[in-house]
């Protein structure tokens, strides 16, 4: 049986990932420690006995017994809410974390793919993103401290390849979307979902205009597990190229949710890339991968995920105390 070992894997992707991986038959290791993540979303693994969950940081020395067929690090806050209320764990964990991962890859022979975003090309001046494209990032902007964090995760994991002959393997990932995302994460999906659920209006973050694309969380696992298997080594793009802007995105989410509330105008957050939608010809040539789920499809379904939350998950503004939590 082979073992894979994902960091990460008690928020949204990971947690899919998991499933997949047990769903193939593979032994797992889930790990995490628990800073935007919920001990819910592997409540249903906890007595599989191909499933073993390790609390731990993995900007701390990861260490793991027996052989390690495969890593995925996929640890990393990933709303930009998070990533601005936590941005020295958000750089550690990509860097430290990524090089401690790194490290264990090399020691045990596995091979290991990392979570890279669309974020590397910042605000994008070439439009559909290409994997060619070197971005357009602010180093010091306050998104900075994820874009680069995911910027230096790319150039560390290619030195390994290069330098130590390590199998790597990169994806870069387009907004992706489903259930178990977190209702107070401030992504857009899950902020339009609760304030459709709790009656308040829908806040749009500078004029609408600014477009982006969504891909349903069982795509994004599939082009991720064939990405792993692959022999590809450079980043893929995976996402949906299907664009909008969130204006129209927030009248789909008003009639999908039929809430009565109207959407109100805030400032845009400084940074925030105008325009996104990927460019997946690569990942069609080399993985013969494309998107199946349609937005109106796999926004019904998480929209339902969304409703069979508690009260008290629907009401919690915040996740937790972030400076209690954590050790920066
Ligand atoms: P998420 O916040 O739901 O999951 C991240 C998980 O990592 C959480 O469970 C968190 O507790 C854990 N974590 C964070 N720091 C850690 C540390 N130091 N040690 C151990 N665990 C730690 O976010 P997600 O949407 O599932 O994103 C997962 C990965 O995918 C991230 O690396 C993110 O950058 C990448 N990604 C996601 C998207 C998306 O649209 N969902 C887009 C681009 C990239
Ligand atoms: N956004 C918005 N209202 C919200 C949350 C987000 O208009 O309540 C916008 C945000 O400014 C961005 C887009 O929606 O332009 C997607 O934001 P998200 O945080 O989901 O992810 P990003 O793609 O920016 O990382």
């Amino acid at each position: 049986m082979k073992k894979v070992l994902i960091t990460g894997a008690a928020g949204f992707l990971g947690s899919h990932l998991c499933d997949r991986f047990i769903n193939e038959g593979y032994s797992v290791i889930g790990m995490d420690n628990f800073i935007t993540g919920d001990e819910k979303n592997l409540v249903h693994l906890e007595n599989h006995p191909n499933f073993q969950f390790i609390n731990h940081d993995v900007t701390e020395f990861v260490s793991i017994e027996g052989d390690l067929d495969y890593i995925l690090h996929f640890a990393s806050p990933a709303s930009p809410i998070d990533y601005l209320k936590i941005p020295i764990q958000t750089l550690k964990v990509g860097s430290l974390g990524t090089h401690n991962l790194l490290g264990l890859a090399k020691a045990k022979g596995a091979r290991i793919l990392i979570a890279s975003t669309s974020e590397v090309y910042g605000d994008p001046l070439v439009h559909p993103q290409t994997e060619d494209y070197y971005g357009n990032v602010n180093t010091i902007g306050p998104r900075g401290v994820y874009d680069e964090a995911k910027r230096f995760q790319e150039s560390i994991t290619m030195a390994y390849h290069r330098f130590h002959g390590l199998e790597t393997r990169i994806v870069r990932i387009f907004n992706t979307y489903g259930p178990r995302m977190r209702l107070n994460d401030g992504r857009v999906i899950p902020a339009f979902m609760g304030q459709a659920l709790r009656g308040e209006d829908l806040t749009i973050f500078g004029d609408g205009s600014q477009t982006r694309s969504f891909c349903y969380v069982d795509d994004q696992v599939e082009g991720i597990y064939r990405l792993l298997l692959s022999d590809y080594a450079e980043p893929v793009n995976i996402g949906n190229p299907h664009e909008i802007t969130i204006k129209e995105f927030a009248e789909e989410i008003i009639k999908l949710t039929g809430t009565t509330q109207k959407v109100i105008y805030q400032d845009l957050p400084i940074n925030d890339p105008l325009q996104r939608q990927p460019d997946i010809s690569l990942a069609k040539k080399l993985l013969g991968w494309v998107p199946k789920v349609d937005r109106s499809e796999g926004m019904k379904i998480t929209f339902d995920y969304f409703k069979s939350l508690t009260e008290e998950e629907l009401y919690k503004s915040e996740h937790k105390d972030f400076k209690s939590h954590i050790k920066v």
